[in-house]
């Protein structure tokens, strides 16, 4: 009977993948769409292809960059409290952030909300496109490690679920009107929804290093 470490031996070290969870080394484990794989020993979700990946996630890219540039820079609300209006955009929120010198909030809001939804829908439709042409830069790998270290950063639900509770709050004291943006907003909230839910990392990853094999 083969000793593990033999076992090992025999096994290419690039065919070994670590878990997200517990670092345990091992082969992924295939499985088909709809199905999940599981690390032997935490029983986190090391594998779970999706349909059609490639092209879903490319169409939920560009319609999220398309959302962007309203989502951003055009009102989201106006408020009526007696006669007083006031109506602003999220890059309005962090001029006037940055005007009364809140630097940090400025800043956090210019990063989480303003930056990082371009760049994740960016980055997505780069290498969606990629694929999609079946051209490899040099520096795929690299955005698609980029992309799985930004993942976490993306904080536009976050953000309609604060703007969701405000209105809650202001309700009866002001009266609302709602302006484009928050449309554009809420559908750049569901595109970013439905790339968590399609975008399939593990396919990516798999389409690039076959290619990378044919033509070392
Ligand atoms: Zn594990």
């Amino acid at each position: 009977m083969d000793q593990p470490n033999e076992v090992l031996q025999r096994i290419d070290p690039k065919d070994l993948t670590a878990c997200d969870s517990c670092d345990l080394l091992m082969k992924v484990p295939i499985v088909g769409t709809g199905e999940v794989g599981r690390c032997p020993r935490c029983g986190s979700v090391v594998s779970d292809p999706k349909f059609d990946s490639v092209d879903r996630t490319f169409l939920l890219a560009l319609s999220g960059l398309l959302f962007y540039v309203p989502a951003v820079f055009l009102p989201l609300l106006t408020l009526d409290v007696i006669g007083w209006k006031e109506s602003g955009s999220i890059f309005e929120g962090f001029i006037a952030l940055y005007a009364e010198g809140y630097l940090s909030a400025a800043i956090a809001v210019l990063l989480t909300a303003v930056v990082l939804p371009l760049v994740k829908h960016g980055l997505l439709l780069f290498l969606s496109v990629c694929l999609k042409l079946g051209f490899y830069p040099r520096q795929f790998e690299f955005i698609l490690r980029l992309h799985h270290h930004l993942r976490e950063w993306g904080m536009d639900e976050v953000y309609l679920i604060g703007l969701l509770v405000t209105l809650i709050k202001v309700y009866g004291m002001a009266s609302v009107t709602y302006e484009t943006g928050f449309f554009a907003f809420v559908g750049m909230v569901i595109c970013t929804v439905g790339l968590s839910l399609t975008f399939d990392a593990g396919h990516f990853w798999s389409r690039v290093e076959a290619h990378r094999k044919e033509t070392p």
